[in-house]
């Protein structure tokens, strides 16, 4: 009998830097965040006037909020550096470089917030007719929902059964198939036990599943939930822990990059799929991963050379609008910062430190242009007349 055994070197890896990214105490409101973020620019150099920020935000709306205020703080409308989860274009950087002088690119993954249910993942679109509640990110959610069902569906057909001094465990068929291209696969090795010829304990098999004597292991993990002779067996379900199981999927890139986002999450899904708010996990891991990505195609980038250049990435938290605001009440939350001086020295600012320097950075921006007023003046700017006629230049 063939059966899947991996290694399970990143076992233990992803539940560290969930962990590592901390939301409690390093949480702000984007109106201070902004403000923040452009004096501490100020304070490593670079001049007003001459920043060219840059965004990489999901393309949802919720994200607008956060854009107006780059405007406002930065004096000029951001580059959109952004792909749709919050994926980062790096093929973008030259043509950043070349609209400023010095360089700022934000980086967010984003997820939504009900403070009402105090439930992630979700926010209301006060544009739809009942101004209903959706997913968001819907984009991140949607690819979650294929893991979640296949994790719903080991959590249902591993059965934990009673029996007298070993502990037996039924598998479903399905989830034994090795050669599945797509799936969940199980780490059999700590779930049931081994002979010494490394065969499993093969208890017997049925139409639909196979039962196994359980690891000792596995046996001592699950302890008193393991039910007793004369009880109902149990299925598995959330004690199929995220180190018992991967997912494999065949990924498909497409021009909107689902299978760059899909391709973040496939590895740690595990950690997601069993975390309480899963839309966080997942917004917490693609800025991690985009951050160390997107620092590493910076230090590439020959129109970055010579540059002032500050990238910082974090979670976006779009706390859904009650009825009667037009704006979201968006929140940062600082992962890491990649500072570059313009004669190429550069450091790296961990989450505490970016906390820090940004909490450290005057929240009031003298420079800071009054959007209504820019707005008022350009309707009232004299009209300039564009001219299509071509003819000399085509005869
Ligand atoms: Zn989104």
């Amino acid at each position: 009998m063939a059966i899947l055994m991996y290694s399970a070197s990143s076992v233990g890896s992803f539940f560290t830097a969930l962990n590592d990214f901390k939301l409690n105490g390093m949480m702000m409101r984007y109106s201070r965040f902004i403000p923040r973020l452009y004096n501490y620019c100020l304070g490593i150099g670079m001049v007003p006037g001459k920043i060219m920020p840059s965004r990489a935000f999901c393309s949802d709306e919720s994200q607008g909020f956060p854009i107006i205020l780059i405007a406002k703080q930065f004096g000029t409308f951001p580059f959109n550096h952004g792909l749709v989860g919050g994926v980062v274009a790096t093929d973008r950087h030259g043509p950043h470089s070349s609209h400023g002088e010095d360089m700022v690119i934000i980086q967010a993954s984003h997820v939504g917030y009900d403070p009402e249910s105090r439930k992630f993942g979700i926010y209301r679109r006060l544009q739809t007719e009942d101004c209903r509640h959706s997913s968001n990110c819907g984009k991140v959610m949607g690819i979650l929902l294929w893991y979640q069902e296949e994790y719903e569906f080991a959590s249902r057909n591993i059965i934990l059964e009673p029996s007298g001094d070993t502990r037996r465990i039924s598998i479903n068929n399905l989830l034994l198939r090795t050669g599945r291209a797509e799936g969940l696969f199980l780490d059999l090795e700590r779930i049931i036990a081994w002979d010494d010829r490394g065969n499993p304990r093969l208890v017997r098999s049925l139409s639909t599943a196979r039962t196994f004597e359980a690891a000792p292991e596995f046996i001592s993990r699950v302890g008193k939930c393991w039910p007793r002779e004369g009880e109902d067996p149990v299925p598995i379900g959330k004690l199929l822990t995220p180190d018992l199981f991967r997912f494999k999927r065949d990924l498909v890139a497409d021009t909107e990059s689902q299978g760059h986002l899909e391709q973040n999450l496939i590895d740690p899904m595990p950690w997601i799929v069993t975390h309480p708010e899963p839309a966080l996990a997942a917004a917490q891991i693609n800025t991690q991963v985009e951050f160390d990505r997107t620092y590493r195609s910076i230090l590439m980038e020959k129109g970055y050379l010579g540059r002032k250049l500050l990238f910082i990435a974090g979670l976006n938290i779009d706390i859904s609008p009650r009825l009667e605001q037009i704006f979201p009440l968006t929140k940062f939350i600082p992962w890491a910062a990649y500072v570059q001086a313009a004669d190429g020295s550069h450091f790296i600012l961990e989450q505490e430190q970016v906390f820090h320097a940004l909490a450290n950075s005057d929240s009031t921006n003298p420079n800071e242009i009054d959007l209504e007023t820019a707005i008022d003046e350009m309707e009232k700017a004299k009209e300039i007349t564009i001219s299509f006629d071509f003819t000399e230049t085509i005869n």
